[in-house]
């Protein structure tokens, strides 16, 4: 790899993964393999120690020339942007950065999960991922996908990301995002507040999802109770109540109806 200002970056490693083409998709939670070169062995020492990882990768398919665009796989409906205030793939240097959960290292191979690149990427970095990274309540830009599937696969994957494991009532919690995500629009405005009642995984995770905080601004409230599972969302004009009906598993995650699962009552001044 030879830029033209003469910096020469050498891959350190490969992505290993079942992605074979950009439009294919790589469920959440689902691995895939970093294979680091065997001369950079050295530089994995106690690699081990961390749960998560910067990885930043070649976009060896990206098209360089790109300044503006469209995020058209998400919604081909929004304004344009420029790249730098993206993670659009095409950009003057693909240098895309992503952060994996480590699984376990094996030789020179790392598993990871949450790396959604193409086999065969090459791997320019690795850093480790440190507390100090963490902006609990960013300001980012909202582009809602415009398919359905789409974006219950986005927020499972922030859901899982945050939360840590996938139980029913992180299932129940995106399902309410859903709802919440089409009748009061962006979740993440500072103006929206949300109460939740129920088990502390479905606060846990509707707070990851909102980022929601308790306090600076107090967005968030949470009671511990054994009623039915709701969360309220309350902006200046609206109220947003969604009751879950019954309890959630897999495969009714991806088959039960809103109606079947839920009770809404929504009222606008
Ligand atoms: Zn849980």
């Amino acid at each position: 790899m030879i830029i033209d200002t003469g910096i020469i970056l050498k891959p350190i490693g490969y992505v290993r993964s079942p992605l074979a083409s950009l439009d294919d998709y790589l469920p959440p939670g689902r691995p895939a393999w970093i294979d680091i070169r065997p001369e950079y062995h050295e530089a994995l020492e106690r690699i081990g120690e961390n749960s998560h990882l910067w990885v930043l990768l070649w976009f060896h398919k990206s098209d360089r020339r790109l300044l503006k665009t469209v995020p058209r796989r998400f919604n081909p409906d929004i304004p344009e942007y420029g790249v730098f205030g993206l993670r659009s793939p095409n950009r003057p240097n693909p240098i895309a950065l992503t952060l994996v959960r480590l699984e376990v290292v094996q030789g020179n191979s790392l598993r990871v999960i949450g790396l959604d690149a193409v086999d065969g990427t090459p791997v320019v970095d690795i850093k480790s991922y440190y507390d100090q990274d963490i902006v609990f309540s960013p300001q980012t830009p909202y582009i809602r996908a415009h398919d359905e599937a789409m974006r219950r696969n986005h927020f499972y994957k922030l859901a899982l990301n945050h939360h840590q494991e996938a139980c029913p009532e992180l299932l129940l919690a995106v399902r309410m995002i859903m709802i919440a995500d089409h009748y009061m629009g962006h979740i993440n405005r500072p103006d929206l507040l949300v109460s939740v009642q129920g088990p502390p995984c479905l606060a846990d995770t509707i707070q990851g999802l909102s980022r929601a905080r308790l306090a600076n601004p107090a967005r968030f409230a949470f009671t511990a109770s054994d009623r039915l599972p709701a969360s309220i969302w309350t902006d200046r004009d609206r109220v947003l109540k969604i009751t879950a009906l019954q309890d959630l598993d897999d495969d009714g995650y991806l088959t039960l109806s809103d109606d079947d699962l839920f009770d809404v009552e929504y009222t606008s001044a």
